[in-house]
């Protein structure tokens, strides 16, 4: 008998590797990893210290969302709609010079419990030039995997934020030592210049450094629509990509958020240096940045994952959201109904946004992957009749029909539950901290 810590039974499992999907399997859990995942005759006998009963539910890797902001875009979700980029990151950045701990700590308290919620087990944080502490202090609450880009800006918006940016990367070796690879191993660091427009040459150069130095990731925006490309091409004489090449910065540990703007030369070379492509087709469609070329990054081989990007430009951190728009914004624009399957959607918010965001031990469910698992009820009037558990996720389904979420072999949310937050009482105190934070940025 084989004793394990964890069972999710009886359930249809999207395993999102080559096996596809098990009608009616289980997945065992043994500490911090799934020990098997298949039809229960293929299973040793095992002894569970938690069943969570998975029957006429579906089973599947918890999403990864490869590029948000949580702790600053929840303060700024809905407050300044029908803007342009760079107005609406200029009444942003007033907000953001008033920000205290308490006020980002619930903020960013309640974008973990909103992603627990509705499936997502692991994020790719960006900090825009702020505390990450709050954050760190919220993950003790509700313990996601987590990558924590550190932003780094110093010109342009951000430009008062310089000084500090190369002060943190000169002491970035005890960030690391004091936070990567810490809360049980769920949290790793890594760097986030901000992006072409708001980091000088120096800066990415020192990022760079930094990063080989410490064997670290690095996450940024690149390329997000025309007023970037524009203005590299004035400033450096080059597109974004060619520009960001050009400084040693394209490799495997990049991970580049939007991407709308590409030229075929900028995908070779994105290909070329195993550039993961964190892609955001909600924020993009809102923001008006234009429309990513999924189909030629695809058939270039270039990683490409789903991502929310933050609750400020997205509004929600809802993976099925994204799957769904993403899949039709596509479709529509290349007037190909065949492009993207449902499959492919699924892939691109679990495995390929796990690979995206550094993490090839997540996204799938088979013996020695983290535990990340995610319990989904497709038995609802939105997705009936039952015929196709995918067809149902990617275009039927919403957030709040995720049952129960695994993290790291730890259940987080059970029966719709957060598991040690009272929401209520945390949507009261973040409403009013919001309201004074408002009041006294003027905004
Ligand atoms: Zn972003």
């Amino acid at each position: 008998m084989v004793k394990v810590d964890l069972a999710v039974t009886g359930g249809e499992l999207l395993t999102m590797t080559d096996r596809g999907t098990v009608p009616s399997g289980t997945v065992l859990v043994s500490g911090q990893r799934i020990i098997a995942a298949g039809p229960e005759s293929e299973l040793p006998p095992y002894e569970a210290v938690e069943t969570l009963d998975a029957r006429d539910q579906v089973v599947m890797p918890g999403f990864s969302n490869c590029h948000t902001h949580i702790g600053s875009n929840v303060l700024l979700r809905g407050l300044n709609e029908d803007a342009k980029l760079f107005e609406w990151l200029q009444s942003m950045w007033r907000l953001k010079k008033n920000f205290d701990f308490e006020t980002l700590r619930l903020a960013s308290l309640a974008g973990l419990a909103e992603m627990a919620l509705a499936g997502i087990t692991s994020f790719n944080e960006h900090f825009d030039a702020y505390s990450v502490s709050p954050e760190l202090d919220a993950l003790k609450t509700v313990p996601l995997r987590a990558t924590l880009g550190y932003g780094f800006a110093d010109i342009g918006l951000y430009a008062d934020v310089g000084p500090w940016a190369y002060e943190a990367l000169d002491r970035f070796g005890e960030i690391v030592a004091e936070q990567h690879q810490s809360h049980g191993g769920r949290l790793r660091v890594a760097l986030s210049p901000h992006a072409t427009y708001s980091c000088t040459e120096q800066l990415w150069r020192r990022c760079a450094e930094v990063a080989a130095e410490h064997d670290l990731t690095i996450h940024t925006h690149l390329s997000e629509g025309l007023q970037e490309y524009r203005y590299v091409a004035d400033t450096h004489g080059v597109t974004p990509t060619a520009w960001l090449h050009q400084l040693g910065l394209l490799g495997p540990n990049l991970t580049a958020a939007h991407c709308t703007t590409l030229t075929d030369d900028d995908i070779s070379l994105m290909a070329e240096h195993d550039v993961k492509v964190a892609h955001c087709p909600i924020s993009n469609a809102k923001l008006c940045s234009g429309i990513m070329p999924i189909r030629k990054l695809r058939e270039a081989g270039v990683t490409v994952g789903l991502a929310t990007d933050g609750p400020a430009s997205h509004n929600t951190l809802d993976m099925f959201q994204e799957m769904k728009f993403g899949a039709i914004t596509h479709k529509n624009h290349h007037l190909d109904p065949e492009l993207l399957t449902v499959d492919e959607m699924l892939e691109m918010a679990t495995r390929e946004a796990a690979r995206a965001m550094h993490l090839p031990e997540a996204g799938s469910l088979a013996p020695s992957q983290v535990a990340d698992i995610i319990v989904v009820d497709i038995n609802k009037l939105h997705c009936a009749p039952r015929y196709d558990a995918s067809a149902a996720l990617v275009y039927s389904s919403r957030a709040d029909d995720v049952v129960h979420t695994v993290v790291d072999g730890q259940v987080v949310v059970k029966d719709r539950r957060l598991i040690g937050v009272d929401v209520a009482a945390l949507l009261e105190e973040l409403r009013d901290r919001a309201a004074a934070l408002r009041t006294r940025s003027g905004v």
